[in-house]
């Protein structure tokens, strides 16, 4: 018989655990897969701060282990290099499983990785969460919704994907990773298993890679490297970023409340990248320049998420706009990219 761990949250915990100050249950096992990654390092900062225990699985592909190292020593915190795409014994009671590259650039670079990730990677993860009756979460895409013909992007789109396109490792990637989702939550009794689907849009902050080749990372480093800001295309293409912040705080209210989702977890104020250009001059140097790039394939024309559901049931919505975000991103840039020669001690 399987624990009634979502049911029951102090049904994981060992007899005699000490319970952290301000947690009013016992502490959780959970388990952030992609957690030395941006979004997962920011997830385990807050359950770590909640008073859980964390388990980080991570091949460090695209994560760095700078981003958890304030967390080593800590005896609620456990790191783990390891592949999801083999199979992992652990015993948890929630499973937020992130890992996968996010940056067009990493998830292009060896493509079979990434679909062995979305697909090889998520079956493990849903496995497991089966076997021990686990809680999981799955961080899926806006990238779902392909090149969307409906705008904003409600759940109920089931979007416009190319299925033989250089971005479609990552984009079916993740739709089948939703449709194994919801195949295991069919497959077993709902009173025991539970699975979350979010869907994310563009979203940036401090610990993105410097390097990372995301629009925000690259012109924010770009302008404080005094390089000018690589527009591709146009520039007229559109995307809607939020702050990472808020995010994680959607991904957690989606992972304790009732629904399955899939849910939109986004900002949705939209800017073309030459109105982001804009933006990050105004915060970074008002002498920053552009210059022109062609575009990659496939890119999506426009994406804004339409987050009533969000709001309906996790009663969440962004609180960071770009203007109040990217000041925040721009000093964690700075400080990475000129704090050491300042004899800063990182
Ligand atoms: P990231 O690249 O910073 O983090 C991904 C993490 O997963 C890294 O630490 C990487 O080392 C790890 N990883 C990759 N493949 C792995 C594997 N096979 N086994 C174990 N670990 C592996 O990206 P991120 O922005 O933090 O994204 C986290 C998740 O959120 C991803 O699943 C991504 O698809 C999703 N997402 C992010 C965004 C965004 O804008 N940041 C948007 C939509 C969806
Ligand atoms: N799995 C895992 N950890 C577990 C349980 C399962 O990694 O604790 C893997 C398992 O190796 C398999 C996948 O998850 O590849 C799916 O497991 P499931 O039991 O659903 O299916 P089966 O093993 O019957 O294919
Ligand atoms: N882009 C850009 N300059 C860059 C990197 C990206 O103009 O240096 C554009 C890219 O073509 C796309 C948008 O910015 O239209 C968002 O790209 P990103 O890789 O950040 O995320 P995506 O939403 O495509 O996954």
């Amino acid at each position: 018989v399987r624990s009634q761990v979502s049911a029951d949250p102090m049904a994981f915990v060992r007899p005699g655990a000490k319970i952290p100050l301000g947690l009013k249950r016992k502490p959780l096992r959970i388990v952030v897969t992609g957690g030395a990654g941006f979004v997962g390092s920011h997830l385990v900062d807050r359950l770590l701060a909640r008073g859980d225990n964390v388990i980080v699985v991570d091949n460090f592909f695209t994560g760095r282990k700078e981003n958890v190292v304030h967390h080593i020593g800590n005896p609620r915190f456990e790191l783990i290099r390891h592949d999801v795409v083999e199979p992992l014994l652990l015993e948890v009671d929630q499973i937020y499983h992130l890992a996968c590259p996010a940056s067009p650039v990493h998830y292009k670079f060896n493509p079979v990785k990434t679909i062995k990730t979305n697909v090889m990677g998520t079956l493990n993860m849903l496995g497991l969460a089966k076997r021990v009756g686990a809680r999981f979460l799955l961080t899926s895409t806006s990238e779902v919704y392909g090149d969307p013909l409906e705008h904003p992007q409600k759940e109920e789109y089931w979007g416009h994907v190319n299925p033989i396109g250089v971005r479609s490792c990552y984009d079916e990637g993740k739709r089948v990773a939703e449709t194994l989702t919801m195949d295991y939550n069919r497959g077993a009794s709902v009173e025991v298993f539970y699975v979350r689907i979010a869907r994310i849009f563009n979203t940036y902050g401090p610990r993105m890679g410097i390097d990372d080749g995301r629009v925000v990372s690259n012109f924010v480093a770009q302008a404080l490297r005094k390089e000018p800001m690589t527009i591709y295309g146009d520039g007229k293409q559109t995307r809607s970023f939020q702050y990472v912040a808020d995010l994680v705080e959607g991904l957690m209210r989606l992972m304790e409340g009732e629904h399955i989702g899939p849910v939109n977890l986004g900002n949705p104020g939209e800017f073309t990248m030459l109105e982001l250009a804009e933006v990050v001059r105004e915060t970074v140097d008002p002498q920053a320049k552009t210059e022109f790039r062609p575009n990659t394939e496939d890119d999506p024309h426009k994406r804004k998420p339409d987050i009533t559901r969000a709001k309906k049931f996790l009663g969440w919505e962004p609180k960071i706009s770009l203007r109040e975000g990217l000041p925040l991103m721009v000093d964690d840039f700075r400080r990475r990219l000129f704090g050491k020669s300042k004899g800063s001690s990182l």
